[in-house]
């Protein structure tokens, strides 16, 4: 049986509603797999110590049968040869960012790659999209759902559908 994925898309170089719509199409065109929610475009200001343009994000859920890693290896090809992604700045600009939230219920601690993803929980923009599409999916190491770790987070904004 198909696994759940859920991926959060992220952009803030370049023309960012074309990239995450390009990002969409290619990720529906990886092996073994398909897009069965995909939640509104954010605009987000940017979190972290880099001062930089606000994000583009939106999540989207991906029925796969490839495992986590292989995925991981898609989802990297397309940030690399479709958007050219350069690593230059840790946490910088970027023209494409594409992020595993969730895999199941799986929990997975690799040196390349933890699922469910580690700040997922403290990030206003990606619970806003994330809880579009899947507010009663269960936290699998902290055990609340999507909607209850929004509810929780701290009062802020920016993070406004577009
Ligand atoms: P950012 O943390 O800003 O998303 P990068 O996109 O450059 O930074 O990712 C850095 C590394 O994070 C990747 O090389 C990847 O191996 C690793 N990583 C660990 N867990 C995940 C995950 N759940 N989804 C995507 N990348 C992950
Ligand atoms: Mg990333």
């Amino acid at each position: 049986m198909d696994s759940a994925a859920y991926v959060c898309l992220g952009s803030n170089l370049g023309d960012r509603e074309l990239n995450l719509l390009r990002a969409v199409a290619e990720i529906g065109r990886i092996p073994g797999s398909r897009i069965t929610a995909l939640s509104g475009f954010y605009d987000t200001e940017p979190v972290g110590p880099v001062p930089q343009d606000n994000f583009l994000n939106a999540v989207l859920r991906l029925e796969t049968c490839l495992e986590p890693h292989h995925l991981l290896a898609e989802l990297q090809r397309i940030e690399t040869d479709v958007f050219r992604r350069v690593r230059t700045i840790a946490q910088g600009p970027r023209t494409m960012d594409l992020d595993i939230l969730f895999y199941d219920d799986m929990i997975l601690e690799d040196a390349d790659l933890t699922i469910p993803h580690p700040r997922l929980h403290e990030r206003r923009f990606v619970l806003v999209p994330l809880a579009e599409i899947a507010p009663d999916h269960i936290h699998p190491t902290l055990h609340v759902t999507v909607a209850e770790l929004l509810g929780n987070l701290p009062p802020g904004g920016g993070v406004t559908k577009v």
